[in-house]
């Protein structure tokens, strides 16, 4: 059994966070690998070391001394490695780096965070560092060379077995540090999950797994047990987050299920993400509620228009020519909406709207604003008759106007847009007649 273990900046955060990350590791055998952020937030009003590295660099574009920066990022890592009580050089390899500072680019001093941490962590779990500049390949392009890296990730594992690795960065073949996406260490999980063709893939952060609903709307929401990659883009897409999206693409084409686990409470379930997530007597109907505010919907209406060739393809060129993305496009027999970000439209609206009367010469068009769209989401839903009906019931029943509902062709969420001004209820009522305790057992 193999496990790909990370640990995001929060659970590597301070000594006792270090404790955690060693009791979670000497729990598990199979957790051999070990991918780490940079020493992250303590509290919310603490700085990442990340965040602090970019300071760097601006400090040193703008010619301003970074020597009180530097200093303070010192003694984050410092005092780790002295509560610890780790033989480990800290001080003197720090300053190693930054009174060479100047001869790096700016991607190598940003790289340090995970590169400090993993030093660290290393030395605490006493386990062989691997450097993921030697490890994570990328092409001169900054695409990954994931042929390479690959064979790389065997030949670490053939040299040293069990290792901890810095997460976020690579290099090219040449050596320069290249670096991954902001929040990036989980690609590195996976990229490594994926080469290794693990059988989990371990993502420890500060919350236990993808909640059921925003937490800001609902109190105490439940956490989601099981779900599937679809579901969750669906679910990330309206705005939760919890795990890099171009983290699931490497493990999900590899079919390595992940799992969205709490270092701080590693006795909870977490979520396990997988393609298919198994059927059964107690899987919930509503997976999870998502939502977002201020979208717009341009209602275009024309009589016979079933019959007529290329009005949806002439209009939807209209919001093209304006370079604005379509969210959604809910259609009737003779009329349609189209849905858009309300700020990508701000300035262009008056004009769309005239180009449409122009050049589609509608009965009607319509703008409806201040539109909220919420997905509920589960994979569950098709199967069982009824579920838009007693859906669409319960908001009747609280007086919730739904102007529009749109479904996506996998069955996997039905989309409502509700006013802004009910966006918070809607999803209340959602969530206590489908997913709370009560709502589920009926
Ligand atoms: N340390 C990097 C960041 O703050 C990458 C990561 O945390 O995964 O974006």
């Amino acid at each position: 059994m193999i496990k790909i273990t990370k640990f995001g900046g929060s659970s590597v955060a301070s000594a006792a966070q270090f404790r955690k990350v060693k009791s979670i590791i000497e729990a598990d055998p199979s957790r051999r690998f070990v991918v780490v952020s940079a020493v992250g937030k303590r509290d919310k009003s603490d700085n990442k070391i990340t965040d602090l590295l970019y300071l760097v660099n601006a400090h040193r574009t703008y010619h301003v001394s970074c020597v009180p920066l530097l200093a303070d990022i010192e003694q984050r890592f410092v005092d780790i490695a002295d509560e610890l009580d780790l033989d480990y050089p800290m001080a003197e390899r720090f300053e190693e780096f930054s009174s060479h500072i100047a001869d790096y680019s700016p991607e190598y001093v940003v790289s340090r965070g995970e590169w400090f941490t993993a030093q660290l962590m290393s030395e605490y779990l006493g386990l062989p560092f691997v450097d993921a500049a030697d490890v994570i390949v990328f092409h001169h392009d900054g695409t990954l060379d994931l042929a390479r890296t690959n064979d790389r990730v065997h030949e670490a594992v053939v040299r040293v077995g069990r290792f901890v690795m810095p997460g976020f960065y690579g290099a090219t073949v040449d050596g320069e540090v290249r670096l991954l996406d902001r929040g990036g260490g989980d690609i590195t999980g996976s990229i490594l999950a994926r080469a290794l063709e693990a059988d989990l893939y371990e993502n420890w952060t500060d919350v236990s797994g993808f909640l059921s609903a925003d937490p800001r709307i609902v109190s105490h929401p439940r956490a989601i047990r099981r779900i599937t990659f679809d579901e969750m883009r669906e679910l990330s897409y309206m705005g939760a987050n919890v795990l890099h999206e171009e983290a699931i693409f490497p493990v999900r084409e590899a079919n390595i299920p992940i799992a969205i686990l709490n270092t701080n409470r590693p006795q909870d379930a977490g979520t396990i993400i997988r393609e298919t997530a198994e059927e059964g007597e107690d899987e919930p109907l509503i997976t999870g509620i998502a939502g977002k505010r201020d979208f717009l919907a341009v209602h275009v209406s024309k009589t016979h228009m079933s019959d007529a060739v290329g009005v949806l393809r002439r209009t939807l060129a209209i919001f093209e020519r304006y370079g604005v993305s379509i969210e959604h496009i809910p259609t009737g027999i003779d009329s349609f909406g189209v849905v858009v970000n309300g700020s990508d439209v701000k300035d262009s609206i008056y004009s769309i709207v005239a180009d449409i009367q122009k050049e589609i010469e509608p009965d009607e068009v319509k703008v409806i604003d201040e539109l909220a769209l919420i997905s509920v989401v589960g994979r569950n839903m098709s199967s069982r008759p009824g579920t838009s009906g007693r859906l669409f019931g319960t908001l009747g029943d609280a007086g919730i106007n739904v102007r529009m509902i749109t479904q996506s062709s996998q069955e996997i969420n039905i989309i409502m847009g509700v006013n802004n001004k009910d966006f918070e209820r809607t999803i209340r009522v959602i969530y206590d007649a489908f997913v709370s305790e009560e709502g589920c057992a009926r």
